[in-house]
């Protein structure tokens, strides 16, 4: 190879740190020692069973070509309705596309959208990937910082403030990824009384955590709140977390068919269709009994109030009870300066979530892979046993900090 193959592009991102994180656990593991990984951002639940032989019924029928670049009919009939029963809007099948996974439908909206530094709004902590798509677009992230005592949740009047004729996004996640906070009607209303003012500014809802909620409050997506935000919205979601269907890798989208057209445009130059048997194994998920989600939520609710409440127990950790998806973001700031028994000063996320590794055998992610220092990201999707090991192994390592 050349000397400077390497585009400007991929120089200025960085790889997924929770898949480099969940990479090194996965490597120590292999070397034979005790790793406990809290990093990986999926149920571990298994893909429910109809839906495995949905796939293989697919795979009998020779459902095994090429499909419609953005989706069969069936799967976008059924995603109209699922807006429709769940959320309340109505999207024709030319305002859906279906891509592989959620990331790729975020990928390509910005790919068809963005030109050299247009801006997008990502409030912080968001999910690691949103920053470097928009960067692999050209395009300029602009953080929107939170903060734990609002429980990282939007101030209105930053959120004015962070708005300049050079917007042309803003992306919002709720449940979010990595705090599971959650906007209710009332705060999600109040941020779409402020979007409605901006003409310019479109809206990216990242609903992929919907239906894992801890809470009996009914979910609420902005496109709903009226029909001109709905005009410059996209309703982003998948079955990635709610079917414990990772690995399939179906995401979907709702929006004006001029950006779907234009998204579609992209996927047909990179991947074309998603994997067509996926596409089947989601039309099931989506077009059959749900119930198991209830259930799923059920356990998940268990873990949670079980790794906060150990998480609050140890002396300089402090962590909000977050209502939705299955990641709490503790704070670390009563050990930030302080060293560890071997000298090193636990200075900052990185370098505490380096000493769990080392010292307790814990995988975590540093809050600063999510644009937020002094916070690490656990991930409970796993058994209780395991998150009571690593509660006991997370205390036992933070008595070594002095
Ligand atoms: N959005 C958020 C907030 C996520 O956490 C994820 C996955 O971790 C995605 C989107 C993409 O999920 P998928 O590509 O599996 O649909």
């Amino acid at each position: 190879m050349t000397k400077d193959i390497l585009s400007y592009r991929i120089k200025n991102i960085k790889p997924s740190p929770t898949i480099a994180v969940t990479s090194k656990a996965r490597e120590l593991k292999e070397k034979g020692k005790d790793i406990i990984g809290l990093g990986a951002g999926e149920p571990d639940f298994d893909s429910p069973e109809h839906i495995k032989n949905a796939a293989i019924s697919a795979i009998k029928q020779g459902k095994t070509k090429y499909t419609a670049v953005d989706g069969i009919s069936a799967l976008k009939e059924a995603i109209k309705n699922k807006f429709k029963n769940d959320n309340n809007l109505e999207y024709s099948l030319e305002e859906i596309s279906v891509g592989t996974g959620g990331k790729q439908v975020l990928y390509n909206v910005f790919q068809a959208t963005l030109n050299k530094d247009d801006e997008v709004i990502i409030p912080a902590p968001y999910w690691v990937s949103y920053p470097d798509m928009v960067m692999l677009a050209d395009g300029k992230p602009v953080i929107l910082s939170t903060k734990p005592e609002n429980n990282f949740k939007i101030d209105l009047i930053d959120l004015e403030k962070s708005i300049n004729p050079k917007t042309k996004w803003i992306i919002l996640n709720s449940p979010s990824n990595p705090t599971g906070t959650c906007y209710d009607r009332y705060e999600i209303e109040r941020i779409a009384e402020v979007l409605e003012k901006y003409s310019h500014v479109n809206i990216i809802s990242d609903d992929i955590y919907e239906k894992i909620l801890y809470s009996d409050k009914s979910y609420y997506t902005i496109a709903q709140f009226s029909s001109n935000l709905k005009n410059r919205t996209l309703t982003v979601n998948g079955v990635s977390k709610a079917f414990s269907m990772t690995g399939w890798r179906i995401g979907y989208a709702g929006g004006p068919s001029s950006i779907i057209k234009a998204m579609a445009k992209i996927q047909s130059q990179s991947t074309s269709n998603p994997t067509s048997i996926s596409q089947y194994a989601a039309l099931e998920a989506l077009t059959s009994s749900q119930d198991f989600i209830i259930k799923n939520c059920e356990v998940f609710k268990v873990r949670r109030n079980l790794i906060t409440e150990i998480i609050n127990n140890i002396d300089g950790l402090d962590c909000n009870t977050p209502e939705g998806a299955f990641y709490i973001f503790p704070s670390i700031n009563g050990i930030l300066g302080k060293k560890s028994d071997k000298g090193n000063i636990i200075k900052d996320s990185t370098s505490f979530s380096e000493f769990l590794l080392d010292q307790a055998g814990v995988a975590v992610v540093p809050g600063i892979a999510f644009g937020m220092e002094g916070h690490f990201r656990i991930s409970y999707a796993t058994s209780e046993e395991v998150l009571i090991e690593a509660g006991k192994r997370i205390a036992e390592a933070c008595k070594k900090i002095y």
